[in-house]
């Protein structure tokens, strides 16, 4: 029996198999990802940014993870040669009613300790020439990065300290078994003492299948990006963001560098047919009748 199983081989998966091994040596861990490859769902489809924790409320756990998550993920980039670039970020006010709102983000920012600055207009067109707002913060410590590359790498280095890795393997049943659990996979069975649930989109059915009631449904939402022609690159340096709609848990239509050099505008967020569904005409029936 396994100490543990771990269900998901995205990048908190992959981040949790590398933690075990590295602060309980010898630990006796299996990694299970139902893809052929890691990183294939939400690590491998974002728009690859490190965040700073601007937007979180000053000194919370959220706000405090995250500056601690981008500092160490850079440091880790550092040490394997994974491209990364800290771009900062320019979060633009282009109406009077947004000012207000981005006062707020700049003292949030400071008291989460971030070196933010108010900029006036003239002084945004300076970092950013292409930007007409009326003012501006920017984030210095924002970046951008590829995550599936670093999911891959701590897979990797997971694997080198000892965790089993199964790729191909979706978990298909869930029994509780004397002292741990029982996990039935596509081929063959794993037994584990402890279970931890990774599996990103399809978490809650894992849950569900372990026998916990999670309390809350996935419900899919695709987000849509357009990418610039190579021959518009030019016009975005920064990743360029709106002062967040309050009303709306998202962060508003963006401008982002990825690491390749592309530029994407978006998201939008459409209602999807099926919950790993990246295409309009994706559409999982069991997914849809949830
Ligand atoms: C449009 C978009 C943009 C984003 N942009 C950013 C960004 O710029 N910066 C940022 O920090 N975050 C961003 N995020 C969030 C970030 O992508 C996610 O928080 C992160 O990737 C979640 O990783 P995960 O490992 O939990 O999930 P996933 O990467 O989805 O991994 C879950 C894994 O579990 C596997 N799995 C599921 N069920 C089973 C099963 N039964 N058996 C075996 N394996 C199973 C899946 O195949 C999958 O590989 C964005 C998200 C979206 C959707």
């Amino acid at each position: 029996m396994h100490d543990y199983a771990i269900v998901g081989g995205g990048i908190v998966g992959a981040a949790v198999a590398l933690t075990l091994s590295e602060r309980y040596p010898g630990v006796d861990c299996v990694l299970i990802e139902k893809e052929t490859g890691w990183g294939r769902h939400q690590t491998g489809r974002n728009i690859g940014v490190i965040h700073s924790g601007i937007y979180y409320p000053a000194g919370s756990l959220k706000a405090k993870l995250c500056r601690a998550a981008g500092d160490s993920l850079v440091a880790f980039c550092e040490q394997h040669g994974i491209a990364y670039e800290r771009t900062g970020k320019l979060i633009v006010a282009t109406r009077e009613r947004e000012l207000p709102a981005l006062d707020g983000l700049v003292e949030r920012g400071l008291s989460n300790g971030l070196a933010v600055r108010r900029v006036g207009a003239d002084e945004a067109r300076e970092v950013e020439p292409h930007v007409r707002c009326l003012a501006a913060v920017v984030v210095p410590s924002a970046g951008i990065v590829d995550f599936a590359q670093v999911c891959e790498k701590y897979v990797q280095l997971a694997e080198k300290s000892g965790v089993e890795v199964r790729l191909g393997s979706r978990v298909e049943s869930i029994r509780p078994v004397m002292g741990g659990y029982r996990l039935g996979l596509a081929h063959g069975d794993v037994a584990c003492r402890y279970l931890i649930n990774c599996a990103g989109l399809q978490s809650d059915r894992v849950a569900i299948m372990g026998g916990a009631e999670p309390g809350a449904r996935i419900v899919p939402f695709r987000g849509e990006y357009f990418e610039l022609e190579p021959d518009r690159r030019h016009l975005v340096n920064h990743l360029i963001y709106p002062v967040p709609d309050p009303n709306f848990p998202f962060l508003g239509v963006h401008f982002t560098r990825s690491i390749t050099g592309a530029v994407h505008a978006g998201p939008n967020a459409v209602l999807a047919f099926a919950r790993e569904g990246y295409q309009k005409s994706d559409i999982d029936l069991k997914d849809l009748a949830e």
